[in-house]
């Protein structure tokens, strides 16, 4: 489980969240960040830091969140 971070970071990019994370497992993608949901502590931190809202609990996440569940696990795993 993890969080993730979805569609208001694209073009966005505004990076609190990389400050706060306490294990470094947000990357930055060509138009978002990326949370690896393998390394992710559930913490919280980020999604308290993101000033866009874009940052959701993976089993909160709508059907439009889940298209940037997949964008990650391309983007960490290939
Ligand atoms: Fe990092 Fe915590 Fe956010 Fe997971 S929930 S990405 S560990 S800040």
């Amino acid at each position: 489980m993890g969080f993730v971070i979805t569609g208001n970071c694209v073009d966005e990019k505004a990076a609190d969240c990389v400050d706060v994370c306490p294990v470094d497992c947000i990357a930055e993608g060509p138009d978002q960040y990326f949370i690896d949901v393998e390394i992710c502590i559930d913490c919280g931190a980020c999604q308290a830091a993101c000033p866009v809202d874009a940052i959701v609990w993976e089993d909160e996440m709508t059907d439009e969140d889940k298209v940037f569940y997949d964008k990650a696990e391309k983007f960490f795993r290939g």
